[in-house]
């Protein structure tokens, strides 16, 4: 018998992949989490019915979400992680030997156990010792911080359930506050093929364009999120991600990937005219 794993990426649109097993399921206080093992894309974990990672394509959205920031101010130490329970973010950043701190906010402990367990290549890091973790929820961890943090990643679920907070002009007014004076924030934005998405995009954008003098959006090709074309924010108090890219310093870390290198990495601001149109229309000149 045929097991399939379906999320429906639209109301139209469905996306299914065959597994071998379902190896876990748990209801936590936040969400539904599962853990199935496929022949395509080895194991992958779900919340609530939808997809958050695999372990053949994680090192995109884990590269790209950590290496873009980290190649623009070489003087990155003390990071802020909000989200990014399965632990791939964290693994990233582990790699810089000048990270002095990293502090993890994740909401859901169930998620980190069950990385922990089921999912050790993205996991394996957050026992190093400079990753903190703190089980709460980041909308309120980053109430009342100030000055704090080179860079915020935000490597939420989507913006609705439990994940909604973090998409607010609250949160990134206090992001903003938590940052240091040449700060950068690194977000996942969601993507602008089908509708719902691109409203998500939309409402985060223009909210993160009137709180930082810098945001701009790049992008990645991830295969199984919705339409494959995922989305990233960067703002910056400072630094903008082109003219500031410290390529040479960044290539003599010797840092091998998979994915991002510092050519890509210019060439993923380089956004199509329909995502250029979607910002506009966030209230957002390009
Ligand atoms: N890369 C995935 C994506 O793009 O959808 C997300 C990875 S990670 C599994 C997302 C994590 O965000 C989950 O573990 C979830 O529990 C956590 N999360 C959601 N809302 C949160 C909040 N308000 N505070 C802290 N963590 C939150």
């Amino acid at each position: 018998m045929d097991l399939w794993f379906t999320e429906n990426h639209s109301k139209n649109v469905k996306f299914s992949l065959r597994v071998d097993k379902h190896l876990r399921s748990a209801q936590s206080e936040y969400q539904r989490i599962d853990v199935f093992e496929s022949k395509e894309f080895g194991r992958i974990l779900t919340l609530d019915g939808l997809m958050m990672v695999t372990e053949k394509d994680e090192y995109i959205y884990h590269e790209m979400i950590t290496h873009v920031p980290m190649a623009v101010n070489p003087d990155i130490s003390n990071v802020l992680v909000i989200g990014a329970g399965d632990g791939g973010t964290v693994r990233e950043l582990t790699r810089y030997e000048h990270i002095k701190n990293i502090d993890m906010v994740e909401i859901d402990e169930m998620v980190v156990e069950i990385c922990k367990e089921y999912m050790p290549s993205l996991s394996s890091e957050l026992s190093d010792p400079r990753v903190h973790i703190h089980y709460q929820d980041g909308l309120r961890f980053v109430r009342g911080v100030e000055n704090e943090y080179d860079l915020i990643i935000v490597d939420s679920t989507d913006p609705f359930g439990v994940g909604e907070g973090l998409f607010t002009r609250e949160f990134y007014g206090n992001c903003y506050k938590a940052l240091k004076e040449d700060g950068i924030l690194v977000n996942q934005h969601e993507s602008t093929f089908y509708t719902a998405y691109a409203n998500s995009m939309k409402r985060a954008h223009s909210r993160i364009k009137s709180t930082f003098p810098i945001a701009l959006v790049y992008q990645a090709h991830i295969p199984t999120y919705p339409s494959g074309h995922w989305l990233f924010g960067f703002a910056s108090k400072k630094y903008d991600p082109r003219a500031d890219l410290k390529a040479d310093w960044w290539n003599s870390l010797g840092l091998k990937t998979k994915y991002y290198n510092t050519i890509l990495h210019t060439g993923s601001f380089a956004i199509p005219n329909n995502v250029r149109d979607c910002l506009r229309e966030s209230g957002e000149k390009r």
